[in-house]
């Protein structure tokens, strides 16, 4: 969005206040700053060349950039592009991002991953008898089975899981053996310039390794791979698609057999998946399956585009993961039943955080588990 288009925007808000009734950092920390309509009023001072001061930085970077905010408002301000492009200017002026992005941005060119893990043991999560016939990069496919930083190394079933689906399914597709970090986190943090690098630079090794398709666990990777990366990278062709889509066309075509778990869980929508996902949504297909496996699939209030963010997009937990808390335990708060599956590992994470730090009796499970459960029985 360029300046003018940006101030334009922010002019034509009437004050009305609706976007604030749908916005959860708002809502569970009651501070203007940290609302769409304050937000707006930051962007106004930084596109006008006014000084902000450190709250105001904070109430940026607090914003997890679900996009809830965007469906509401009656003059379509695009208040979640807005409140990026803020963050972009401020690292243009040296004024973001924070000291705790600045150290994860550090690890991720260092370590090749956005959770401190040590690269040595980016693999550990592959099952042993795979190990002697895993041929890596080397393998003749044009598939790339992503797994990305979080279920690489936080939530490490999401990654076994959509591997040996694929496996028992004969899909034809590799992993890397040094799969880098899709960039994400540095996109989100604002500093583009350095985002754009790692994009190019990753499309180079596709490029390189002859990849034409990508399967992701993580919704973060989604979006980078399949919304961020066409804006930026010349000839960029690459097919990306989410492995509940892959799962369920290979389950549309017979090639999975699934026998029930009759029991009932809830299912999340992350925000990367559904209302960010242009290519999108995948509402359907992950209820279909968890259906297919037997499970009795019931809904937070709000679903669909409505659903709200589970309080960990856009490095907020770095920020202040106490807002993170309380948007995972009001999430909580509507669920009924003990077990909650979502499509993210990240969203996955974040619950199990959340479920931690309120001593809750949650069981949170990233959805493949669900369906390779079901397809073992
Ligand atoms: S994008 Fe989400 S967190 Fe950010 S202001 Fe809008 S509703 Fe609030
Ligand atoms: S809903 Fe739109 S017009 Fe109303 S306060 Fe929010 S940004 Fe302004």
């Amino acid at each position: 969005m360029d300046n003018n288009n940006i101030l334009q925007e922010i002019y034509a808000c009437k004050d009305c206040k609706t976007c604030m009734d749908y916005c959860d950092t708002f809502m569970v920390s009651n501070d203007l700053l940290k609302s769409p309509n304050g937000r707006l009023k930051i962007a106004e001072k930084i596109f006008t060349n006014k000084e902000i001061s450190e709250e105001e930085t904070i109430g940026l970077y607090t914003c997890t950039l679900c996009a809830e905010c965007d469906l509401v408002c009656e003059q379509n301000i695009s208040i979640s592009k807005i409140i990026y492009s803020s963050k972009i200017k401020l690292v243009e002026q040296n004024k973001a991002p924070l000291a705790i992005h600045k150290k994860i941005i550090k690890d991720i060119m260092e370590k090749d991953n956005s959770v401190n893990g040590n690269p040595g043991e980016r693999l550990e999560w592959l099952p042993e008898e795979f190990r002697d016939e895993e041929l890596y990069e080397d393998k003749e496919s044009d598939t790339l089975l992503f797994l990305g930083c979080m279920s690489s190394f936080r939530v490490k079933e999401s990654a076994i899981t959509a591997y040996k689906i694929l496996k028992k399914c004969n899909y034809d597709f590799k992993i890397f053996k040094n799969e880098p970090c899709c960039g994400e986190y540095i996109y989100s943090a604002g500093d583009i310039n350095l985002a754009k690098k790692v994009f190019q630079i990753n499309s180079e090794l596709f490029k390189s390794k002859g990849i034409k398709n990508l399967i992701v666990t993580c919704g973060g990777c989604l979006y980078a791979f399949d919304q961020v990366y066409p804006l930026y990278i010349k000839d960029y062709k690459i097919k990306v698609r989410h492995i509940v889509d892959v799962i369920y066309e290979l389950e549309s075509q017979n090639k999975i057999d699934l026998i029930p778990l009759n029991k009932s869980i809830t299912y999340h929508d992350p925000c990367r998946l559904g209302r960010k996902y242009n290519n999108g949504p995948l509402y359907l297909e992950p209820r279909a399956l968890l259906e297919k496996c037997g499970l009795d699939v019931k809904e937070i209030a709000q679903n669909h585009s409505e659903c709200p963010c589970c309080g960990a997009g856009s490095g907020i937990r770095g920020v202040d993961s106490s807002i993170s808390i309380k948007i995972g335990k009001k999430i909580f708060e509507k669920v009924e039943t003990k077990e909650i599956a979502s499509s993210c590992p990240l969203c996955v994470f974040n619950f199990r955080y959340v479920n931690y730090k309120t001593q809750s009796e949650k069981e949170i499970k990233y959805i493949t588990d669900y369906i390779l459960e079901a397809y073992k029985n």
